[in-house]
């Protein structure tokens, strides 16, 4: 049951005959971590905040900096030189007080992937890098949870809706290997358009409330927007029969040799691939 002020506070979306009042609470009780505060991480976290998502966790182990402030949306002058997961933390609990936030300035690595996404319904990528798309396909396939991939480079974003099943591909489908260093554009050198992650968590914001709210989802389909050009499209993404992650259920990654080799080669330099 919701309360009056649960209610009043998400009525416009009790309104949405695909939200409804059964979607509204499923959202209130359910648990979703954001691995990575930066662009993208920081508009996901805005939209789940204010829908009412009862449980949040942010993770990130960086610092708001000067040149952060064009894009990534919870943080102003005065975060700057603080941890982004706690930075963001208290603007959400500013805009929503009646849900539970958590934050966790640290990695995301093999190490501590289980334990932190341990009780999630859903894992959102709000990171800048492959290395740990690697590690979160990873631990959501082996632990049965759904994840959403998304990011952003220039004038286009990408997401894919990863469900960890015997139908659906999962990220490994997609990039079967890390990327070599340098072979993707990255915000650091490319740069990014703000509005570009804004877009793209639109869509990968609405998936995620989708399935929190019990709504199916389709899983295989890599979206790709380049908004200057107004060019949207949608790639299909098959299952591989070779999976290293989702086939054969080796779970490299969750590996420390394997998670420590992949953070030397790519380090921050891996955000994102040009489409074909
Ligand atoms: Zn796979």
């Amino acid at each position: 049951m919701l309360s009056d002020r649960e209610s009043d506070r998400y009525s416009r979306q009790l309104l949405l005959s695909n939200i409804s009042e059964a979607g509204q609470e499923s959202l209130v009780r359910s648990k979703v971590v954001i691995v990575g505060c930066g662009a993208t991480g920081t508009n996901l976290a805005n939209a789940l905040c204010r829908a009412g998502v009862g449980h949040l966790k942010l993770i990130d182990r960086d610092f708001v900096e000067l040149n952060n402030l064009q894009r990534q949306i919870l943080f102003d002058e005065n975060d700057i030189e603080r941890p982004k997961a706690v930075a963001a933390m208290e603007k959400l609990r500013a805009i929503n007080s009646d849900i539970s936030i958590e934050s966790e300035v640290c990695d995301f690595n093999a190490e501590n992937a289980e334990p932190l996404v341990k009780g999630a319904k859903l894992i959102l990528d709000g990171t800048d890098n492959m290395s740990t798309r690697f590690v979160i396909n990873d631990i959501a396939v082996k632990l049965g949870i759904p994840w959403i991939y998304s990011g952003a480079v220039g004038t286009y974003g990408m997401t894919m809706t990863i469900l960890p099943d015997e139908a659906n591909p999962c990220f490994r489908c997609f990039l079967p290997q890390q990327p070599r260093p340098g072979a993707l554009q990255t915000c650091d050198t490319s740069g990014v358009l703000n509005t570009v992650p804004q877009m793209i968590t639109s869509y990968a914001g609405t998936e995620a409330l989708k399935f929190l709210t019990g709504n199916p989802l389709q899983g295989g389909r890599l979206v790709i927007c380049d908004i200057w050009e107004a060019d949207f499209r949608v790639v299909r993404i098959a299952k591989r029969t070779d999976c290293v992650c989702c086939k054969e259920n080796n779970f490299e990654f969750l590996t420390v040799e394997k998670c420590n080799l992949c953070t030397s080669l790519c380090g921050r330099n891996a955000v994102q691939v040009r489409p074909a």
